[in-house]
Parts: C-alpha cells; sequence; structure tokens
C-alpha cells in the first residue's frame, strides 16, 4: 500500500515535467557540430539541436543523404556557417525539405557570419578559378573564440525572437557561456605566449582564425589552392619556404591525407600534427570550449617539444 501513493506522485511529475518541455522544444538542424555545440549553450534544453556534417568530415564536401532532408522538413530553425561553406551541398537539401521556415531569408535561417570577423576576403571580382573552394572570404572563422562569442549572440537573439517566452533564459545561459569562454581565452592565452610569432603550415585554409587569436604565423599551404590537392612543384617551394623561414610545423585536418605533409616534415626535420577543426573532429573535442583546449594544448605540447631540440 505504501509504495501506491509514491508511484502515483512520480508519475504526475514526470508526465508534468515532460508536458512542459514538449510545449517549448524548438527542432533546431546547424550544418556543423560547431554550430550545434554553440547552439546548445544557448538553447539548453529549450531546443533540440543537431548537425548535419560531422565534425571529422570535410565541411566543404559532405555526402547529402535523404536523412538530411527529414531533418530539414521538422526544423523551426537551420543555423549555417556561411559564406559559401556549404554551397557545395545544401541548397539542394534546403529546396527538397520544402520546408518555408528554413528557406534562405525566413526567420528559420541564421547565418552565423553575419557579425563575425572575416579573414582573406578576396579583392576585385569573385572567382572559383581553380578549384578555390574560399570564393568570398575565409569560411573557418569558428575557429576564433571570438567569433564563438559572436556566433552565440546571433543565435541567442534569434531563439529569442522565435521563442519568446525563453528570452530571459537565452540571455542566462548566454551570459553564463560568455563567462566561461572569457575565462578560458586568459588560460588558452597564457598557453600559447611563449610561441608568438612562430612560423606554421597548414594543410588547408582553415586556421587563419585560430592563428591570429593566438599570435602564430601561417606561413603556406600543403594544398596549392583551398580544394587543390598537393602537386609536386608546389611541395618544393614549401619545402623551400619552410626551410628559409625556419618553420618546423605542418597542421593537418584529420580528414586529409597524411603522405604528403609527412614527407615535408621529414625534409625540413619538423613535425605534422592533426588538430580537430570541428567540434567532433576527436572524440576529446566535444563542446566548443574542449576544442580549444585540445588544440591549443596539442600544438602548444608539440612546440615546446621542438624548442628542446
Ligand atoms: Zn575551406
Amino acid at each position: 500500500m505504501k509504495f501506491i501513493p509514491i508511484a502515483y506522485a512520480l508519475g504526475i511529475v514526470v508526465a508534468a515535467s515532460a508536458a512542459a518541455s514538449a510545449q517549448v522544444k524548438a527542432n533546431v538542424v546547424t550544418t556543423t557540430e560547431d554550430l550545434a555545440a554553440i547552439g546548445h549553450e544557448i538553447g539548453g534544453d529549450r531546443i533540440v539541436i543537431e548537425s548535419i556534417a560531422k565534425g571529422y568530415q570535410d565541411p566543404h564536401f559532405v555526402e547529402a543523404k535523404p536523412s538530411f532532408i527529414l531533418k530539414l522538413q521538422k526544423a523551426d530553425l537551420l543555423i549555417v556557417i556561411g559564406r559559401e561553406l556549404e554551397i557545395g551541398w545544401l541548397p539542394p537539401l534546403i529546396n527538397n525539405s520544402r520546408n518555408a521556415r528554413v528557406q534562405p531569408g525566413s526567420s528559420g535561417y541564421l547565418d552565423a557570419s553575419t557579425n563575425v570577423r572575416i579573414l582573406e576576403i578576396p579583392t576585385g571580382q569573385l572567382t572559383r578559378a581553380m578549384g578555390d573552394v574560399h570564393p568570398s572570404g575565409n569560411p573557418h572563422y569558428w575557429l576564433a573564440p571570438d567569433n564563438g562569442r559572436q556566433i552565440a549572440q546571433a543565435i541567442r537573439d534569434r531563439l529569442s525572437e522565435l521563442i519568446p517566452a525563453s528570452k530571459a533564459y537565452f540571455a542566462q545561459r548566454y551570459s553564463d557561456f560568455d563567462a566561461r569562454l572569457g575565462e578560458a581565452e586568459k588560460r588558452w592565452a597564457a598557453t600559447m605566449a611563449p610561441y608568438k610569432g612562430t612560423k606554421v603550415v597548414t594543410y588547408h585554409r582553415s586556421w587563419p582564425n585560430f592563428m591570429e587569436s593566438f599570435g602564430l604565423d601561417v606561413i603556406g599551404y600543403v594544398e596549392p589552392k583551398p580544394g587543390v590537392p598537393p602537386s609536386p612543384t608546389h611541395t618544393l617551394e614549401l619545402i623551400a619556404d619552410m626551410k628559409r623561414l625556419g618553420s618546423k610545423v605542418i597542421v593537418v585536418e584529420p580528414y586529409f591525407d597524411l603522405k604528403t605533409a609527412q614527407a615535408v616534415a621529414t625534409q625540413v626535420g619538423g613535425k605534422v600534427l592533426v588538430l580537430a577543426p570541428s567540434v567532433g573532429g576527436v572524440k576529446e573535442a566535444a563542446d566548443y570550449l574542449q576544442l580549444f583546449d585540445y588544440n591549443i594544448n596539442l600544438l602548444a605540447s608539440t612546440l615546446k617539444s621542438l624548442a628542446g631540440k
């Protein structure tokens, strides 16, 4: 007899909380895991959020699966990186979803690049000459902590418009994220301070915002142009440049072949380092702050070991 009222009471609590959350949860789809991670920081339990691309995939080249169309059909909000990062795969998915809420220009479509610092904006006419996949500025801007903050603000503002009843909740979640990010930025700056001015090479142009944030110089790329595979002529020039400038570190994204980078590293007596360009790129980078923790710790320990040689 004693257990019946308890079970009954528990049943009531579960049903009530399920009803309350069902009432307010918005369906949010993002193109990348970085946006989903930042979106979760702001949206908390008032939203359900899911990314189309995985962090270990090249975000320029995502295979458009039918299941993505189903996700977009149900979405109240779609958040994109923009700057043509997703141009090769997202537009047909949005079209085929036939969901008016998430079409570009609608209130359920958020381009996260609006208020961020964009580097490498080409001057003159925009062109995809020679396969360049960055025709309108560098789209890998989420790898600067302050750009992460700007993205969070844009998401906070849009979620507040879509779910006005939760405006204070989103504002609180944002200020908590902002405070944790601010603390982490001090820690990251201190870890990277000894390596200011270090000359590094990266495979793809994924890292200009990241390297700028911590005062490192990118002096070359394994790819001759963004999206174009290495060529023998370019590789020889890169080796010569690295030798001349004393550059010993080559940063490679997890989805590229390591062969060329390793051959270059052998020639210059340097080291290849696989960093995570996105949340989910490695299992340790499970959220936005962990993404930087992982990359900075690995980069700093590699630079320290090279300096000790
Ligand atoms: Zn790119």
